[in-house]
Parts: structure tokens; C-alpha cells; sequence
């Protein structure tokens, strides 16, 4: 009768502006997006699937690295899947 909640840490955080589910992404493939001079703070991140939101990343502490932060991407929400997923 004791529902078993311990498995909830592996669960992915929303999406801290538009409370959309993330993606896990390695932080070494936050660094290697974010513009210079950009911090990438935090431990584990996580990829924004919304195309129309503003945030590119965001962490478990709701930081967040937002779009404009980022060097372009061709990738990020378009075809992400088959292509960003060697770099996961
Ligand atoms: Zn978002």
C-alpha cells in the first residue's frame, strides 16, 4: 500500500519558463554550444524541446542558458534527434 516514489530522482525537471519536458544533456555538450564568455554552471542539464521557447538548457536549479546564449545551431529543435544524439 506504500507506493514506491524513491525511483523519483531519476525523474527529468520541466522546462523552468515554458514547463516543458527536457532532454538529459552532458554538460560538456552545453560548453561546447554556449557563446564565450557564457558560464555554464551547474551539474546536470537538460535540453528544451519547445521550439518557441526562449531557453536552450536549463538545469535541476533552474538556471537556464538561453537561445540567444548559444553559438548557432543548426541542430537544436530541428532534427535534433538523429543528429545531437552522438553528442549526448
Ligand atoms: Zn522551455
Amino acid at each position: 500500500m506504500i507506493i514506491e516514489l524513491t525511483t523519483n530522482s531519476k525523474v527529468i525537471p520541466a522546462c523552468p519558463i515554458c514547463h516543458g519536458i527536457g532532454q538529459k544533456v552532458r554538460k560538456i555538450t552545453v560548453e561546447h554550444q554556449v557563446k564565450e564568455g557564457i558560464k555554464v554552471e551547474g551539474e546536470e542539464f537538460y535540453l528544451c524541446k519547445t521550439s518557441q521557447c526562449d531557453v536552450a538548457y536549463f538545469t535541476q536549479g533552474q538556471k537556464t542558458i538561453l537561445q540567444e546564449q548559444l553559438i548557432k545551431n543548426p541542430y537544436l529543435h530541428s532534427g535534433y534527434n538523429s543528429s545531437l544524439n552522438t553528442l549526448i
